[in-house]
């Protein structure tokens, strides 16, 4: 398998993550959440003559739609792909949680729409569309099963000793932790997981520890 290249840019001022992946002699690469600080990011991809194939939207919360507008001018062919739930916020301020930052950030329209199950072959990645309902109503995740380990780009769902927030209007902590147990922690304890807030972690780590959904929560396998 080629070796996956995964770099972490990370935009102030909500230290959001937007990962850069490729896989090794390939210049298409994935853009997950591009973040409020977009020249970090096509400053990054033009160092390293990556091409943008898709930007993967985990969620449409501000500080992860905030760089779309900008990789779209410079890339306008690379779509930007959203789940069904949450396109909607990529265009409205208010749903997308900027109007009330006094920012007002609009992403352009979902070129295409996802939701649970689906398949995206892109840049040489395999990537299966979950839906973990709950930070926002729309959030998915995007898996990559083909990796060894299995490697989520997780958005706001887990976190290291975290969660994503539960207390928006249309939060909701019931459905955020039983996707959780039901779709990521019956993945293999060495998954993974790059969230969009902090360091990487794994299902493992987060099953031990979590104080929110882990054992310390309750959980038991
Ligand atoms: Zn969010």
């Amino acid at each position: 398998m080629p070796r996956f290249q995964c770099t972490t840019i990370v935009s102030n001022p909500f230290q959001q993550n937007t990962f850069v992946a490729n896989l090794e002699g390939r210049a298409d690469c994935l853009v997950v959440d591009p973040g409020l600080e977009p020249e970090k990011i096509t400053q990054f991809l033009g160092e390293k003559d990556l091409e943008p194939a898709a930007l993967l939207i985990t969620h449409g919360h501000s500080d992860h739609i905030g760089g779309n507008h900008a990789l779209k001018a410079r890339w306008p062919d690379c779509p930007i792909i959203a789940s069904v739930g949450d396109a909607v916020k990529l265009t409205d301020p208010q749903q997308n949680l900027s109007a009330q930052y006094g920012l007002a950030v609009t992403s352009p329209p979902a070129d295409q729409t996802v939701s649970e199950g689906d398949l995206l072959q892109i840049a040489g990645f395999e990537l299966e569309v979950l839906e973990i309902p709950g930070h926002s109503p729309g959030h998915v995740v995007f898996v990559w099963k083909g990796a060894s380990p299995i490697v989520i780009f997780g958005g706001d769902v887990l976190f290291a000793g975290s969660i994503g927030r539960c207390d928006f209007a249309d939060g909701n902590f019931d459905q955020l932790s039983q996707a959780i147990h039901g779709k990521i922690f019956t993945l293999p304890d060495d998954t993974l997981v790059l969230p969009g807030h902090g360091p990487n972690t794994t299902v493992g780590d987060e099953k031990r520890a979590n104080p929110f959904v882990g054992r310390p929560a309750g959980y038991r396998d």
